[in-house]
């Protein structure tokens, strides 16, 4: 027996307008398993649907399907093979890109990353926890993976009250993966490293940042070297920098491993950095600015904004004219608008005009579900200085 629960009329609107979730306060009378698949029914018992319940997360149901559906293992593999043929057709030049980008792919909570013969899964739900051991052997049929690992440390599993453990499902996962992104080779610890091992949602603003780069490039928050080592072949120089000293290890090695000699990592605070550099005015051609999420919540929106204006300020100074800066957010709860509006008050106080020449955002194997905000976090923008 399916356990249902119903919801009221607010979370039924909520439905509505296409958002896969419902909130604890609009349940009525919550009975179930945790993490169990349930009917869920309106406020006269009409049938909505069925979803992923959630006993502890204040997000209590992720939609999973409208109306009558039998959820069993072929409608997983559906599923599944839906999002998987999708990057398929993408033809993307890599062999490291996302499969699985949760809601948007209709199977939330759900993040699956393919890097070359292996697969990194995250379940950040209740629900996809339960389902992994079903999904699994899916996946491995779907892809021919040799090997998957579950990165399920990220801390959004606290809030499920799942613990957080890394641990192979299936096969054996090296700690060092070959991963190519264009003519790009990296060496990638899925174990150990950021995400799951690299930010694969920049991938395409690496490319577009290539077609701008010349002269002198830095590189600010390279990690293991994404947009540096991209932009390596058409600067002179390339500068890199990030406070880990890991980053900085690999990012040095990523470079040797490509045979590029024109780029030097720097172990520093990019805040303190570009302090240093203040008297640098004009020094650089091509900056990139790949700040971690400021915002990780409402309440450090204010302190984020101060932050991204301040970066973006400084760098904008140290351009050249005629000089081009890739700056990004990955704050969800910094949205576009709130965005482009700190990079112009950055462009009025350091007196500097600017041209918008791209307005871009996460690659397009993190595709955005339309209705569903917190899909779309990433933004990038291509600026020019013009004097
Ligand atoms: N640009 C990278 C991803 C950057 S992720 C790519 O394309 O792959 C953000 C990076 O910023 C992380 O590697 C983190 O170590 C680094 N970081 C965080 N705070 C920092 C700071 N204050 N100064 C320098 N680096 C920082």
């Amino acid at each position: 027996m399916i356990p249902t629960i119903r919801i009221t009329p607010r979370g039924e609107d909520r439905l509505r307008s296409a958002h896969p979730w419902i909130y604890r306060s609009d349940l009525r009378d919550p009975s179930a398993g945790p993490g169990s698949i349930v009917r869920v029914v309106g406020p006269k018992d009409r049938l909505l649907g069925q979803a992923l319940y959630s006993d502890r997360s204040q997000i209590a149901l992720r939609m999973i399907a409208r109306g009558e559906a039998v959820i069993d293992a072929a409608f997983w593999r559906a599923r599944l093979a839906a999002a998987i043929g999708f990057r398929n057709a993408l033809g993307l030049d890599a062999t490291a890109y996302r499969l699985v980008h949760g809601e948007a792919d209709l199977l939330p909570s759900l993040i699956v990353d393919r890097y070359g013969d292996y697969l990194v899964v995250q379940a950040l739900s209740q629900g996809m926890d339960r389902l992994l051991p079903e999904l699994v052997p899916i996946l491995v049929e779907l892809t021919g993976a040799r090997g998957v690992l579950a990165r399920n440390d990220p801390r959004v599993r606290l809030l499920e009250g799942l613990e957080q453990t890394v641990q192979a499902l299936h096969g054996e996962v090296p700690e060092a993966i070959e991963a190519t992104e264009g003519p790009i080779t990296y060496m990638v610890d899925p174990w150990h490293g950021q995400k799951t091992g690299l930010f694969l949602d920049q991938r395409e603003n690496r490319e577009a940042a290539a077609r701008y780069a010349r002269g002198r490039v830095l590189d600010c928050f390279s990690y293991n070297g994404g947009f540096g080592l991209r932009l390596a072949a058409a600067a002179d120089r390339v500068e890199a920098l990030d406070s880990s000293a890991d980053a900085v290890a690999r990012i040095t090695e990523n470079a040797r491993r490509n045979g590029i000699t024109n780029l030097e990592a720097r172990e520093a605070n990019v805040f303190d950095e570009l302090r240093h550099l203040e008297r640098e005015a004009g020094r650089y051609d091509t900056i990139v600015l790949d700040p971690p999420a400021f915002a990780k919540n409402k309440a450090s929106v204010q302190k984020a904004l101060a932050g991204y204006k301040q970066i973006n300020l400084r760098v904008l100074r140290l351009l050249a004219p005629g000089g081009y800066l890739v700056t990004c957010s990955c704050s969800y709860n910094v949205d576009e608008s709130m965005f482009a509006q700190v990079v112009y008050e950055a462009s009025v106080d350091s007196h500097v005009p600017v041209t918008v020449v791209e307005k871009r955002m996460q690659g397009r194997d993190h595709p955005v579900l339309l209705g569903v905000p917190e899909t779309y976090y990433l933004k990038c923008l291509v600026l020019r200085k013009l004097s």
